[in-house]
């Protein structure tokens, strides 16, 4: 045996149970070849050997849902949430020096201000951005997504004095009788029309971007939850751009790529098959190789629980009369389910409000009655709410729940808020599911929160919200769990099992080199952990302290 690279002198968390901790991983053709203690595979030869210098190495992070390319384009948006700016006028400034830099005539994009956090107290008007920006376009999304602010030169482009304003939209007006530049709900489709579809070439550059990032923070797999839809952030022609960045080399993580039901559709087939339901040719989850391929169809069948509009048995909490809604007729939702079931795919259903689950549930069983099928994976994005004989069901049933961790921290206040305090044990349960036997994956749903997965971890551990309030405690993971849920768990997700999620021999060598021993630190400081190196396929894609 001859290796290519031989790690030596590490200190590795392998999440493979027969060999909980070893010391070296031998490497052949971007696969491990063999993992042994510190020392035992230097009588083989080896291409090249690396000192680790006693580091601490995991399996390298999957991120179940996130939405790459959107936080890819999002990295070239001006940053104007509240962690970033608190006036107006510092929202000016910023879009000032955007502008200062762009080139004529493209936009300046910024995501997330708040106008209630703002000192003012209100939104940016049209004329202060004008002052700025009088040539290029700037549109301004407020972070609850029912406000845009623009300028004239995008009012200009949208034609906003012109063309009838789509119903369930305001153009709002200023005390001069002229439109403010604050365009409200349906009304920013007169902007967003503009900016979208986005360009191939566009989105490649956002996949370039996003990877770099991931990598920084030791991501090597992601899910993309959700292409070629309608709805969110799909783009129709986004494979495309996944395909051409892979090509170029700027897709530098491992992807599976969920097709959004939208695209999905009936065809001709031979009396003995079943009417298909699936994107052309009849491809369907599994399609394509290590680096980019089919997993799930993606379908919605409710919203957001901070947004309160996801679907719950009981009221949100100070809100009589409002639980929520489904984003089709229960019916439809089931129809699709079945469809996409039969035909062969892995389902994967947003649903957040524990009414919306549990009529998931309902769907996919009703699906395995009539189809029965060994090990589906069917999955549950978000699972916001669950109850417990929910919980029960999707062990039974093998359900795998896709919760965010992150969410806990930078959303949790929100999400405590809108259900109150007598369910809250039901919100984004970790350790019940794993107490019943469910696969538990973990992931970001970027860019809704900041997807590194350290701090995914720590929050997944700690249970706390921004102000330092309990979220769930009874659900906390250990960090060992934890890092199982953002390795093997995730891997489970996507049926990578046998070539993700564990450092063992046969396995990808993907890795993570940290700079501190994950289960030794206390667990206040696990978001400080940095990461060193990453490697996939045998190779550091992102090297911080000089490995070669
Ligand atoms: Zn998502």
């Amino acid at each position: 045996m001859r290796f290519d690279l031989v790690l030596d002198n590490a200190d590795i968390l392998t999440m493979d149970p027969s060999r909980p901790r070893a010391g070296s991983v031998g490497i052949i053709g971007g696969q491990i070849a063999a993992v042994g203690e510190r020392g035992e595979l230097s009588g083989y030869e080896a291409a090249t050997t690396l000192d680790l210098d006693g580091r601490f190495v995991t399996p390298g992070f999957n991120d179940a849902h996130n939405h790459m390319q959107a936080y890819g384009a999002s990295l070239n948006e001006v940053a104007i949430d509240p962690t970033s700016v608190s006036s107006v006028e510092e929202i000016v400034a910023a879009v000032a020096d955007a502008a200062a830099s762009a080139p004529d005539g493209t936009w300046v994009i910024g995501a997330g201000y708040d106008h209630n956090k703002l000192a003012e107290g209100r939104h940016p008007n049209r004329h202060e951005l004008d002052r700025v920006s009088p040539d290029n376009p700037v549109v301004l999304n407020h972070t609850s997504g029912h406000f845009a602010t623009v300028n004239t030169s995008a009012m200009r482009l949208a034609r906003v004095s012109e063309v009838e304003v789509p119903t369930g939209g305001v153009v709002d007006m200023g005390k001069d009788g002229t439109p403010s530049g604050l365009l409200e709900e349906q009304a920013q489709q007169l902007v967003r029309g503009l900016l979208h579809p986005r360009a191939i070439a566009d989105m490649v550059l956002n996949l370039g971007a996003a990877s770099d990032q991931y990598l920084r923070e030791g991501v090597t797999s992601c899910q993309e939850a959700g292409v070629g839809g309608i709805l969110g952030t799909a783009e129709p022609l986004e494979l495309a751009a996944y395909q051409q960045a892979h090509r170029t080399g700027r897709l530098r993580v491992r992807v599976t790529l969920m097709a959004s039901v939208d695209a999905l559709h009936g065809g001709d087939h031979h009396e003995d098959d079943d009417e298909p339901f699936a994107l052309d040719l009849g491809l369907h989850t599994g399609f394509g190789d290590d680096w980019l391929r089919f997993g799930p169809t993606k379908i919605f069948a409710d919203g957001s629980l901070m947004g309160r509009t996801a679907a719950m048995f009981d009221d949100y909490e100070g809100e009589p009369g409002n639980n929520g809604y489904f984003q089709m007729p229960e019916d439809r939702l089931h129809g699709l389910i079945l469809a996409a079931h039969r035909s062969g795919w892995q389902v994967a259903t947003h649903a957040i409000g524990d009414r919306a689950v549990s009529s998931v549930l309902d769907a996919y069983a009703e699906a395995l009655r009539q189809y029965p099928r060994e090990d589906h994976r069917h999955r549950i994005e978000h699972c916001g709410m669950c109850r417990a004989d929910d919980v029960a069901r999707m062990a039974a049933m093998g359900v795998i729940p896709v919760p965010q961790a992150r969410f806990i921290s930078e959303i949790g206040d929100g999400m405590l808020d809108a259900i109150g305090p007598t369910r809250a044990g039901d919100c984004y349960r970790e350790r019940s599911f794993l107490d019943a036997g469910i696969t538990v994956p973990a992931s970001s749903d970027r860019p809704v929160v900041n997807g590194a997965p350290l701090l995914g971890i720590h929050d997944l551990v700690n249970q706390k919200t921004m102000t330092d309030r309990p979220f769930n405690p009874d659900e906390a993971l250990t960090v060992e769990e934890a890092v199982y849920a953002y390795t093997m768990g995730s891997a489970r997700a996507s049926f990578d099992e046998t070539r993700k999620g564990s450092l063992e021999a046969g396995k990808l060598a993907d890795l993570v080199v940290l700079d501190r021993d994950l289960t030794a630190v206390d667990p206040d400081g696990i978001a400080e952990t940095g990461v060193l190196a990453t490697m996939v396929g045998g190779r550091f894609e992102y090297d911080g302290i000089g490995l070669g």
